[in-house]
C-alpha cells in the first residue's frame, strides 16, 4: 500500500518530547505528546493524548459530550479502566484493556465517550489520532471494535499488534496508509530488537515503567521521536512496564488540524464548522443524555498554522 504523496522518511533521530497538560472538561486533564510546534506529525499520526492514570471520585468519570471529527481515525486504547463509545451511526460500544476501538470519521461522525455506570475507579490508556489520506479524507464514517488482536512473545516482550503488521502479525484493523501501531509489555526485565519499517518515521510513548533506547531513558509522559530510515530498534523494559510504538509513511505535507477536525486544506475544515454550527452532516449520537459540545470560534486572524 503507497500514498499519493508520501514523502520519503526522514534520518533517524532521538528527540525526546514531553507534552502538555489539556483539559477534556469533566475534570479530565490529558497529556497531549502531538502536534507540538516541534513535531507536527509521526508518519499519519497526527494527535496523541495520554489519559491517566487518573482515580475517579465515586459517582465521577469521562464525560465527554457528542462532538464532530472529519478527515481521521480515532484509535482508543486502555490499559486499566472502561470507557463507553457512542456515535452518530448508532454504535454504543464498551472498550476494556486490551481491546481496540477504531472510529473512522472521513467525511463526518459525531460520537461521545464516557465512563461507563460499572466502572472502576482508575483509567490509563490513550486516544491517538490517524489522519486519513487526501485520497480517502472524505470516505464513508465507520467505526470498528476489535476485541482480539494478533499477539506475539520475543525476548519475553510481548507485541501486541494494535493497527497495520509487525513481521508477520497483521491487525484486523482498517487503515488508509502504512502505518504501525504496536504494544509492548513485560512483567520482567526484557531486551530486544524490534525490526522496523525503514520506510516509516516512528516514535515510542511509555504509559507504565520505564524504557531504555540507543542509551535514553524514556518515562511516562514523554514522547521519543525516532525519524525514519531504521531497520531495527535495541530496547530494554524494565519489569512491569508498557509501551506504544508507532510509525507510518510520512505524508508529504503536515495536515490542518483545528478542533476536532483534520483535513488536507482549511476550507475543508471551515465548511465542517459551519454544517456542524448549523446541525448539517453530522447526526445526532442516539443514547447520550445531555448537550452536545458547542464549537470553539473560528481563529480571529482567519488563518490556520
Ligand atoms: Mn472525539
Amino acid at each position: 500500500m503507497t500514498i499519493p504523496g508520501a514523502a520519503p522518511a526522514a534520518a533517524p533521530i532521538i528527540e525526546m518530547l514531553s507534552g502538555r497538560a489539556s483539559d477534556l472538561g469533566a475534570g479530565l486533564i490529558v497529556n497531549r505528546l502531538l502536534p507540538q510546534r516541534a513535531r507536527r506529525m509521526v508518519g499519519p499520526w497526527c494527535f496523541l493524548d495520554l489519559i491517566g492514570p487518573v482515580s475517579f471520585e465515586p459517582g465521577r468519570g469521562v464525560d465527554v459530550a457528542p462532538h464532530p471529527h472529519i478527515g481521521l481515525q480515532t484509535v482508543t486504547w486502555l490499559l486499566e479502566g472502561e470507557l463507553l463509545h457512542k456515535d452518530s451511526l448508532g454504535s454504543h460500544q464498551r472498550i476494556e484493556p486490551g481491546q481496540l476501538n477504531l472510529m473512522t470519521a472521513g467525511a463526518g461522525i459525531a460520537h461521545s465517550e464516557e465512563s461507563p455506570p460499572d466502572r472502576g475507579e482508575r483509567m490509563l490508556g490513550v486516544q491517538f489520532w490517524v489522519a486519513l489520506p487526501a485520497t480517502s479524507e472524505c470516505c464513508e464514517p465507520a467505526f470498528e471494535h476489535h476485541s482480539e488482536l494478533p499477539l506475539t512473545e520475543v525476548d519475553r516482550v510481548r507485541i501486541r499488534v494494535i493497527m497495520g503488521a509487525y513481521d508477520h502479525l497483521v491487525s484486523p484493523a482498517r487503515c488508509y496508509s502504512p502505518l504501525l501501531a504496536a504494544e509492548l509489555s513485560s512483567t520482567a526485565a526484557a531486551a530486544t530488537r524490534l525490526k522496523l519499517d525503514p520506510d516509516f518515521e516512528h516514535a515510542v510513548t511509555v504509559l507504565r515503567g520505564s524504557l531504555v533506547l540507543e542509551g535514553a531513558t524514556l518515562a511516562p509522559g514523554m514522547l521519543c521521536c525516532l525519524g525514519g530510515q531504521r531497520e531495527t530498534l535495541d530496547l530494554a523494559l524494565a519489569p512491569d512496564s508498557c509501551a506504544i510504538v508507532l510509525g507510518g509513511m510520512p505524508f508529504a505535507e503536515p495536515v490542518k488540524i483545528w478542533w476536532n477536525f483534520v483535513a488536507h486544506r482549511e476550507q475543508t475544515i471551515r465548511s465542517a464548522l459551519e454544517d456542524w454550527n448549523a446541525g448539517r452532516r453530522f447526526l445526532r449520537v442516539p443514547g447520550y443524555q445531555g448537550e452536545r459540545l458547542e464549537a470553539p470560534q473560528w481563529p480571529r486572524n482567519g488563518r490556520l498554522k
